[in-house]
Formats: structure tokens, C-alpha cells, sequence
């Protein structure tokens, strides 16, 4: 049943890219949010600019992860093929670091599922506090909150979550039910 965002990150990128800013592209959502409020270029910057942020902060993760003493193929010309490059390059590492390389490309498919429109992906992990699904995006604030009252501290404020705190938490279950299997 609750299995995360079960959309590939690299899925999603490709999405995005398909339809938002392909020439030609131009997705349903994408005409009903430029009609609704912004002019068209404007959002289109916006996508280009986290597609840009998201290629760029994976290219640095494997520049991070891989010692110099390790070269690694520079990255593609195409953002597309962005997450199947950070993989293949940093495959022979150790489990640690393979997992946060996974939390990062996990939480950037978060994040193109909220540019998306789909926010709701959230409801599909479980509060890492109370472990209930009261989870909820809060558009406002940028942030995840859990709805569960009886998570709330004392003076009755919600429990907030990053969305890397999020992705880092399934990451975290995925590889020790991975661990169980075998
Ligand atoms: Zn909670």
C-alpha cells in the first residue's frame, strides 16, 4: 500500500522537461496556470531554473562523493539522463554513501512532484515523529507538516519536516526492508 513516491525521480524530471519546456511542449497544467496568473516566459524561467538547481546540485553530490583520486565521466549533456549519470558513477561506492546519494535524487523527485502540482505525494510517507499519515505539504512555508494533534508539542505547534528529512527517512526504510529480503 504506502510505498513512497513510487513516480521515478528521473520520471519526473523527464516530465517536467517534456512538458514545460520541449519546444512545442507546453502541458495542460502549464497553459492553465499561464492563463489563470503569470505570463508563460515567466513560469518557464521558474522550471528552467530548478531543473538547472537540480542538475547542478547532483552534479556537486558526485564530485562530493568521488575522491580525486576517483575521476568520473563529466556529466551529460542532456538533464534527462542527469540521475542514470550520478548512479552509474558512484555504483562502486560504499552502502552510506550510495544511500545518501539515493535521499538526495529521492528528495529532488519530491520536489518535481510539488513543482508538478502533485503535492500530495507527501500523504505517502508516514511522520518520522508519530509515525501516523498526517502528513501534509504546507505550500506556504515550504515545509511538511504532520496534522496528527497528538504530534504537536506542547504549546499545540505542528512537527515540521524538511523534505530531505523525509526522502532521508525512506531511504532509510527502503534499505533496511532491502536488508530483510535477503
Ligand atoms: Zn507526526
Amino acid at each position: 500500500m504506502h510505498s513512497g513516491d513510487t513516480t521515478s525521480p528521473a520520471e519526473r524530471l523527464r516530465l517536467i522537461h517534456t512538458h514545460f519546456l520541449a519546444p512545442g511542449g507546453g502541458g495542460p497544467r502549464a497553459e492553465r496556470t499561464a492563463r489563470a496568473t503569470e505570463p508563460a516566459a515567466a513560469i518557464r524561467l521558474d522550471v528552467y531554473d530548478h531543473l538547472r538547481d537540480a542538475a547542478n546540485e547532483v552534479t556537486a553530490l558526485v564530485k562530493s562523493l568521488c575522491d580525486e583520486a576517483d575521476p568520473y565521466e563529466p556529466p551529460p549533456a542532456r538533464v534527462e539522463d542527469t540521475y542514470r549519470w550520478c548512479i552509474e558513477e558512484t555504483a562502486h561506492l560504499d552502502e552510506q554513501r550510495q544511500r545518501s546519494r539515493d535521499a538526495v535524487i529521492y528528495r529532488q523527485g519530491l520536489q518535481h512532484a510539488i513543482l508538478m502540482g502533485d503535492a500530495k505525494v507527501i500523504r505517502r510517507h508516514p511522520c518520522p515523529d508519530c509515525a501516523t499519515w498526517g502528513l501534509t505539504w504546507d505550500r506556504r512555508r515550504e515545509t511538511v507538516v504532520c496534522l496528527n494533534r497528538h504530534c504537536a508539542d506542547d504549546d499545540g505547534q505542528s512537527t515540521t519536516w524538511t523534505l530531505a528529512q523525509i526522502a532521508e527517512k525512506h531511504i532509510a526504510r527502503q534499505s533496511a526492508r532491502a536488508a530483510r529480503a535477503t
